[in-house]
């Protein structure tokens, strides 16, 4: 049967890259009535810290690799002995060798800028000890063919693979072979990674090889950059795909988008269920160049997501940042301050326009603090000469109405605009500012209807003074 692993190292918040990786591991292994594997390859102490372990265990289970439904979490840490077992087989059996040469001893016998490892040890017969590495004898001819499910066959000339380190000074095993015994333990026959393991990968199918195992079929797939066609990265870019989740990105979406790198459903729709993208998505037709992670195309998904979502399913969707979490933070307001029925008013109005749910707040706080929070600069822009003559006529208008409602409103506030000369939406700026505060956001004569009467009379005329 077929197994496949998603094997990300701990040492950070969960890569949008790596989200999409899982996601095709996980789907190809359905559709293969396959075995998807998860292991967490902690070995590198300095830069693994649990809470990253827990990061990636919970953010696949957002996006629907939930915990108990694969096999896992295994930990590499935990093969330590596997691994070293490994390498002194290699070493027995000559296809290996100890060598105690420096980078500057390297470089000083070739002359030249270290250009891989000139085999200098192959022969001296050194035994283990104290600073030095085991390396891995390559052959000197021939080449290594890899099948790709993605990039075809790539080749390698095998005198141009140096022979590379597989265990340090101390006996533990690096990446290189710790990466492959653990593939070869758990029995694993595809490995779909990112593209930058792509040189590894020659390297590694000569350790299975001289393991005596039938090397398993790869697929690397493409590389996730940025509108500059530069590799996503952690300092410069947005990639914690907890950020994503804690900005108000529905899981549902994220996962539709990161399906899109390099690959496209049948028909021209990018916006499909997921069980559409289970059934047709073919790892043999991503697409191998570089995938731009399009921000702003994420957010328009996002916002077709929202839109999509019942009222209630969104009022619901919007509770996190309506209250914080440990990793949202709180709203602005008190929590005896929030009103559930004037929320629940506004909450249609507001699902058709915001793209991520984050927004949520700066929409509605309005409602629940005893006065708006101002933005200066719409504050200064909508208050100019004539606006508090026109707020004083609306205060007097908006005074004399016997109903309350949206439409009274809205009425009062263009007759009182047409006596000067001025269309609806130029007399609503200032009106606007001083109820919400802001120079954008929901319908205001609706957002005036909920806040009240009195709320909003007090918060007119407190514009005036
Ligand atoms: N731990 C490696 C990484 O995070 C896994 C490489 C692989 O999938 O083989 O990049």
């Amino acid at each position: 049967t077929v197994r496949v692993r998603f094997a990300p190292s701990p040492t950070g918040m969960f890569h949008v890259g790596g989200a999409r990786s899982a996601l095709q591991n996980w789907i190809f292994a359905k559709q293969q009535g396959g075995v998807f594997v998860l292991r967490i390859e902690d070995t590198d102490a300095a830069r693994n810290r649990p809470e990253w372990t827990e990061g990636i265990l919970s953010a696949l289970d957002w996006i629907g690799i939930a915990r108990g439904t694969y096999e896992g979490p295994y930990f590499q840490s935990a093969n330590a002995d596997e691994h070293r077992n490994a390498a002194s087989r290699l070493h027995a059996e000559g296809r290996a060798y100890y060598c105690d040469c420096t980078r500057e001893s390297v470089q000083a016998r070739t002359g030249s800028q270290y250009q891989g490892y000139d085999g200098f040890c192959r022969d001296r017969g050194l035994g283990p000890g104290e600073g030095r590495a085991l390396r891995f004898r390559t052959p000197d001819e021939g080449e290594t063919v890899v099948v790709d499910l993605i990039r075809g066959e790539p080749t390698f000339e095998n005198k141009l693979i140096e022979d590379f380190v597989i265990a340090r000074g101390d006996g533990s095993a690096v990446f290189l072979l710790a990466n492959v015994v653990d593939d070869l333990t758990m029995g694993i026959t595809h490995v779909i990674r990112a593209e930058e393991h792509l040189p590894n990968t020659p390297k590694q199918q000569l350790l299975w090889d001289a393991l005596g195992v039938k090397p398993p079929v790869w697929a690397h797939v493409p590389v996730v950059v940025n509108e500059k066609r530069q590799k996503l990265s952690k300092r410069r870019d947005k990639v914690a795909l907890e950020a994503y989740r804690d900005e108000g990105y529905l899981a549902d979406a994220m996962r539709n988008y990161l399906m899109l790198l390099g690959w496209a459903p049948s028909g021209d729709r990018e916006i499909v269920p997921w069980s559409v993208i289970e059934s047709e998505f073919r790892l043999t037709e991503v697409n191998p160049s570089p995938a731009f992670f399009d921000e702003k195309k994420l957010r328009a998904f996002n916002g077709e997501y929202i839109r999509a979502l019942s009222v209630e399913e969104f009022a619901a969707a919007c509770q996190p940042w309506l209250t914080g979490t440990d990793t949202i933070a709180p709203p602005p307001w008190q929590p005896a301050e929030f009103d559930p029925a004037a929320f629940a008013a506004v909450a249609p109005l507001a699902q058709t326009r915001i793209a991520v749910l984050s927004e949520i707040v700066p929409n509605v706080d309005f409602l629940f603090l005893e006065s708006p929070l101002v933005d200066e600069a719409a504050w200064a822009k909508a208050m100019k000469e004539g606006a508090a003559d026109l707020l004083d006529d609306a205060i007097t208008a908006f005074e004399a109405l016997a109903d309350w409602s949206a439409e009274p409103i809205k009425a009062a506030l263009e007759e009182v605009g047409t006596r000067r000369g001025l269309k609806l939406g130029k007399a609503q700026a200032p009106v606007r500012v001083a109820i919400t505060g802001r120079g954008v956001g929901l319908p205001l004569f609706e957002s005036m209807a909920v806040l009240g009467r009195d709320r909003s009379l007090t918060r007119l005329r407190a514009a005036r003074t």
